[in-house]
């Protein structure tokens, strides 16, 4: 069992990446990738701790690209360097997160919530003195605060009350072009999968067309087997990204207990992820 889509607590997950690998030993898995979204500050101690229990680590990051109506995730896989003009470009990400956290705490407090930014970054460190690396900060952590302060049932509310798209809450992200974000995921080294690609929420025949661009591109595969997708769906995505020439990745997109319906090395329909899936980073 694989798994090639995973997220640490340097992003939103809720365990540590040593205690993440170590979980992905536990449970049998051979090949983990750690793919936090724009940042790659976790893989030196997930690769640590995979190496002290005989697990592959895969470094991976998952960064999100401006797309309408739906949400663009490109993952990179395998990369070989995480110096270099990728880690630039994600360092002004974060630092543009920042500065986006900052007027979405400004919209809250306007509507009348006096919460802060200490507040903020206690919830994304986590409770109960669990060491964690220095997480990015973003709108999963605004929905945990937003239930703390009582104005949400819980955090999916957060998001159809006040952070999803449209919500009053919602700000802009500073995106990177696909064409940008592509060279940087090769330039270190690494493969540009399409994550999840039903979250761009197209039809099937314009993703069969965009698939088409894509190639043009220099993508190298897309991310057939997301648990999002029913298993049929990811059937169909995986014959059609085949059938384009795309190497075909399969992941969890496992969260921790930030997302507990997510199991690592178990993608759609809750199916174990099979080895053959390792053919989506072979060289
Ligand atoms: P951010 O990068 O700060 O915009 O946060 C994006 C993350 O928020 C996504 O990776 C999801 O985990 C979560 N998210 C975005 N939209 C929704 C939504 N409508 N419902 C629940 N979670 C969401
Ligand atoms: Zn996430
Ligand atoms: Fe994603
Ligand atoms: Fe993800």
């Amino acid at each position: 069992m694989i798994d090639l889509h995973s997220h640490s607590s340097a992003s939103d997950g809720s365990l540590d990446p040593a205690a993440l690998a170590g979980l992905a030993s536990a449970r049998g898995l051979s090949t983990l990738a750690l793919t936090d979204h724009d940042t790659v500050a976790g893989i030196p101690a997930a690769r640590a701790a995979a190496a002290a229990c005989g697990l592959r680590l895969v470094a991976g990051v998952e960064i999100e690209l401006d797309f309408m109506p739906g949400e663009f995730h490109l993952l990179g896989l395998d990369l070989g360097r995480l110096d270099g003009a990728l880690a630039a470009a994600l360092a002004r990400l974060g630092r543009a997160r920042e500065e986006r956290n900052g007027r979405i705490m400004g919209r809250i407090r306007e509507a009348g919530i006096p919460a802060t930014m200490e507040e903020l970054r206690a919830i994304a460190r986590g409770a109960g003195g669990v060491p964690r690396t220095e997480p990015r900060i973003g709108r999963p952590h605004f929905a945990s605060l937003l239930v703390a302060r009582r104005a949400a049932r819980n955090r999916q509310d957060a998001f159809n009350r006040w952070l999803a798209k449209g919500r009053p809450f919602y700000e802009p992200k500073d995106c990177l072009p696909i064409a940008e974000a592509i060279a940087l995921v090769k330039g270190a080294g690494g493969l540009a999968f399409v994550a999840h690609p039903l979250s761009l929420f197209v039809s099937w025949a314009r993703l069969d067309a965009l698939m088409d661009e894509w190639r043009a591109l220099g993508i190298d595969g897309i991310e057939a087997w997301h648990p999002m997708a029913k298993a049929g769906e990811c059937r169909r995505l995986e014959k059609l990204g085949r059938g384009k020439g795309f190497r075909i990745s399969a992941g969890s997109d496992f969260h921790g207990d930030a997302r507990p319906d997510r199991k690592l090395g178990r993608t759609a329909g809750g199916i174990p992820i099979a080895d053959r899936y390792l053919d989506a980073i072979a060289r």
